[in-house]
């Protein structure tokens, strides 16, 4: 999974009138470390007030969980193209046959299969929005305010460091590092946070 792009979709939610629900699929995957992963991702991802669901497209795990969440809303899936979001789209929706591409292993990036836009109703509740342009889907981030959205976690305890300009590398007092010490925030959502504001710095 990318991390980064995981953090980047939950700012563009929390700045939008829309709610995350991430969705860890291909949990029947039987790599040695998917487990590991999907563990770690469903714990730090928990505790960030949001839903998470394992989900496996292929074997079916997952997806009343799935359909339940998307009851009463309208949603969009987004994610790198290979990750299962036509194989989902098939099992919510079972007569709509969104075409599945098999993911080249030369790339290991799935071939891109779908070309139109369409507005499914979900036969159990819901409808579902499915596009290429909506999967490619950058949301564009204006300023640290609506980064600091994305990550309630940091945004406790910004303000409590040492030094106003504190660049919770290795200063003294950095109310952040301690945080990380305590388990209380991800070092890699950290790295997350500084590379989404150093791209705002770069676009200015
Ligand atoms: P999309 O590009 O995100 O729409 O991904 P696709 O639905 O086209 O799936 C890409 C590849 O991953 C296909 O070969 C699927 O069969 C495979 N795939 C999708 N979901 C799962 C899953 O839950 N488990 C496994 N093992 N493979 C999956
Ligand atoms: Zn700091």
């Amino acid at each position: 999974p990318n991390r980064y792009l995981i953090d980047r979709y939950i700012v563009a939610t929390r700045n939008l009138p829309a709610t995350p629900l991430l969705v860890l699929n291909k949990i029947d995957l039987d790599a040695a470390d998917t487990h590991t992963l999907i563990d770690e991702l469903h714990t730090i991802y928990d505790a960030l007030d949001m839903q998470v669901i394992e989900t496996s497209a292929t074997h079916g795990d997952g997806i009343d969980s799935l359909r339940d969440h998307l009851d009463g809303h309208t949603s969009i899936l987004v994610g790198l193209s290979g990750v299962g979001k036509s194989s989902l789209v098939n099992c919510i929706i079972p007569d709509v046959e969104a075409k599945v591409g098999a993911v080249s292993s030369a790339s290991l990036e799935g071939t891109h299969t779908t070309t139109v836009s369409t507005l499914y109703a979900i036969p159990s509740g819901g409808r579902l929005i499915d596009s290429p342009g909506v999967r490619d889907f950058t949301p564009v981030i204006r300023d640290r305010h609506e980064v600091r959205r994305g990550f309630i976690e940091l945004s406790r305890h910004l303000g409590e460091c040492r030094f106003n300009d504190c660049a919770h590398e290795s200063e003294p007092g950095c109310a952040i590092r301690k945080a990380i010490e305590d388990g209380e925030i991800d070092s890699i959502r950290l790295q997350s946070y500084q590379h989404m504001l150093a791209e705002l710095h770069n676009c200015m």
